[in-house]
């Protein structure tokens, strides 16, 4: 049986099983975010910051994002 899991529609990782994933068919909290983030427009940034970026160990800290009240 070639059963193709399904990919996260935000970063393409494999996602879990809807029955043990809050989030599906995302693979995570962060990416449903973000991509809710994307069809809102302007709050992109701030929700991919707030979450855990440290999940997959990829660029998303290259690009730090500084709060608005955090001068
Ligand atoms: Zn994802």
């Amino acid at each position: 049986m070639a059963k193709k899991a399904p990919s996260c529609p935000s970063c393409r990782r494999e996602v879990r099983a809807r029955a043990e994933n809050p989030c599906f068919p995302f693979c995570s909290e962060r990416c449903r975010t973000v991509d809710l983030g994307k069809w809102l427009g302007g709050e992109y940034r701030i929700a991919a910051r707030s979450a855990d970026e440290d999940e997959d160990g990829d660029s998303t800290q290259a690009a730090p994002v500084r709060a608005p009240g955090d001068a």
